[in-house]
């Protein structure tokens, strides 16, 4: 008697018709018509079954502020959104911060996204941020994995008190050592800074994700820097480097070594499409760049490609709903991956490649798998990617924590079919 048992399911990698049952919060058989019976059986009727999305790069902290300080971002810039960000600071509370994120993690649910990589804003003494995200962490545990990244949003350099607080960030439980070095005083400092907490992580045997080059600068080249303390520390696979906007802009000979180096190391890039369409480029007039990094490029040397959401409902971006999938459609389209191996990429960016960069045990969808997955109302990944489609059930240890209706429309034409789906009634007319 199993505990869950999902019937006639499509999976990413394409192969049809496999049951997948779940018992004691483990996957425990994926096969073709598996034998026996379950608590809860769901006929999946051929529909995809994934595992959860994750989120590689989001500010829980942020989310949901929009207009807390009154004023929307008008120039849309990175620079006027750091500026809101610090005008937001005397409105946040501890309430109000753990009611946002608890209410963001619950639209994440809906949507199937279960585990979040977060950066938490260290720059106020009061470690504020993290005290109430640490708790919020604890909280969602049972249904949501939430990393913490140390985030010094004005840089490390920024005060005297920003080391100290880094320790107390850490010494509180926050996972993973984050930084901004393009935003240092200086060029150099940036450099200063990302061997600082490097040789930090390295010391506490802790993961890095930094703010890296989010500009459209051609010659910011901190991921070079953070490159090199990579392998010199021998982090290889524990460090990632996100936005980097800047090779986008870059000398094509400069970043086609830099990507080479990036790959050898074991240094994760994080693209996040949607802000950085947003925030890019807009002190270019046209053409206007992307400000997106070389995904395609770096997925081909080897190196591990991430797309996270960066923001929702924050001074930095208007817009989002918890859906990776509106992620995937974006990066797809910036970094021309719409071809058939390119859509499944851009699926692996928002599922299984961010699981790994950010180190997420018993993912995957495999006997000995925690029985985490998501049934979706689309036939394959570009099919999800296409219509970023309902979230039919979501399950979590092999419970279902989540459950939207199948997307059904009426109509009343002359002649045509009384009802429609998105899924099967294209396919049956293509
Ligand atoms: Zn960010």
């Amino acid at each position: 008697m199993f505990d869950l048992l999902v019937r006639n399911t499509t999976l990413p990698d394409g192969r049809t018709g496999i049951d997948i049952a779940a018992s004691g919060g483990k996957i425990v058989a994926v096969a073709p018509s598996i034998a026996g019976e379950a608590a809860r059986e769901i006929d999946a009727g051929g529909l995809l079954v994934t595992p959860p999305f994750v989120d590689a790069h989001f500010h829980l902290d942020g989310t949901l502020t929009l207009g807390l300080a009154g004023k929307p971002n008008k120039s849309g810039t990175l620079a006027e959104g750091i500026r809101l960000w610090g005008e937001t600071q005397p409105f946040l509370t501890a309430e109000g911060l753990r009611k946002r994120a608890l209410a963001y993690c619950d639209l994440a649910v809906s949507q199937g996204l279960l585990a979040i990589r977060s950066h938490v804003d260290i720059t106020d003494d009061s470690l504020l941020g993290v005290e109430v995200l640490a708790e919020v962490k604890a909280a969602v545990a049972p249904y949501l994995d939430v990393q913490l990244v140390a985030f010094p949003q004005m840089g490390y350099f920024s005060k005297p008190s920003m080391p100290g607080n880094f320790i107390r960030a850490l010494d509180m439980g926050v996972d993973v050592v984050g930084g901004i070095p393009h935003l240092e005083p200086t060029d150099a400092l940036g450099h200063l800074a990302t061997t600082a907490l490097c040789t930090l992580a390295a010391e506490r045997g802790l993961m890095v994700d930094m703010h890296c080059d989010e500009n459209d600068d051609p010659l910011s080249r901190q991921i070079e820097t953070l490159t090199y303390e990579t392998r010199r520390l021998g982090m290889g696979g524990r460090v990632a480097g996100s936005h980097l906007c800047s090779m986008h802009s870059m000398d094509n000979f400069f970043a086609a070594r830099l990507i080479e180096r990036m790959a050898s190391a074991g240094v994760a890039a994080i693209a996040n499409p949607i802000a950085n369409m947003t925030l890019q480029g807009r002190i270019d007039t046209y053409p206007k760049r992307r400000g997106m990094l070389r995904a395609p490029e770096l997925m081909a040397a080897g190196a591990a490609v991430a797309f996270g959401q960066d923001s929702v409902l924050d001074p930095w971006y208007p817009m989002g709903r918890a859906d990776m999938l509106d992620v995937a459609h974006m990066g797809a389209h910036v970094a021309h991956m719409t071809g058939d191996d390119g859509l499944r990429a851009c699926f692996a960016a928002v599922t299984e490649n961010a699981a790994r960069i950010i180190g997420l045990d018993g993912y995957g969808l495999a006997p000995g798998c925690n029985a985490d997955f998501v049934l979706l109302q689309a036939a394959d990944p570009a099919d999800a990617i296409r219509l970023r489609p309902v979230r039919l059930a979501v399950v979590r240890r092999g419970k279902v924590i989540a459950e939207t209706p199948m997307q059904t429309t009426r109509l009343a034409l002359p002649g045509r079919p009384d009802v429609i789906d998105p899924v099967r009634s294209v396919r049956a007319a293509s």
